[in-house]
């Protein structure tokens, strides 16, 4: 009689997580914060010409402790990294991450032998979810970023997928 009664604690903590997980999709709130050229494309994917808020993550918080997204768009200088992980700590879990661009992936064209300057990928700083290849990624690449990590969340694809041609 015990073991049953536990069980069904179990799949509804199982049914709440996905409840949690779908809402949390639908509302992704991204940090207001931008390093270099990318983030001119990221505040374009929030204008109203591609309009972000089709998608439910519209709402850029100035506050670390409001947002559970943070878009690292643009270059990471060994100068900055110490902040941007500052404030990648003071995000309130459950959190999120997408670089944003070459920069943000791998350094991009700021790599070089000897180079001492740039932090060659934010994934050396902390956990990265999704990322978005370009030099820079136009704003619906950002789009869809956004739209691989809410398939993230809940396992399922919202929005149908757009083939290139
Ligand atoms: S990836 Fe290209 S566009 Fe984006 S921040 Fe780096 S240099 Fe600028």
């Amino acid at each position: 009689m015990e073991s049953q009664a536990d069980t069904s604690q179990i799949v509804r903590f199982a049914k709440l997580t996905e409840l949690l997980d779908l809402g949390r999709a639908n509302s992704l709130w991204p940090m207001t914060f931008g390093l270099a050229c990318c983030a001119i494309e990221m505040m374009a994917a929030g204008a109203s010409r591609f309009d972000l808020a089709r998608f439910g993550a519209e709402v850029f918080r100035p506050s670390p402790r409001q947002a559970d997204l943070m878009i690292v768009a643009g270059t990471v200088n060994r100068k900055m990294a110490p902040m941007v992980k500052t404030l990648y700590d003071q995000m309130l879990e459950p959190k999120w991450v997408i670089a944003m661009g070459n920069c943000a992936i791998s350094g991009g064209p700021f790599v070089y032998p000897g180079q001492y300057s740039v932090v060659e990928g934010v994934e050396k700083l902390f956990p990265v979810d999704v990322v978005i290849p370009g030099c820079p990624p136009r704003p619906e690449a950002l789009i869809e970023g956004i739209l691989a990590l809410e398939e993230k969340l809940t396992g399922t694809r919202r929005w149908p997928r757009v083939e290139s041609r």
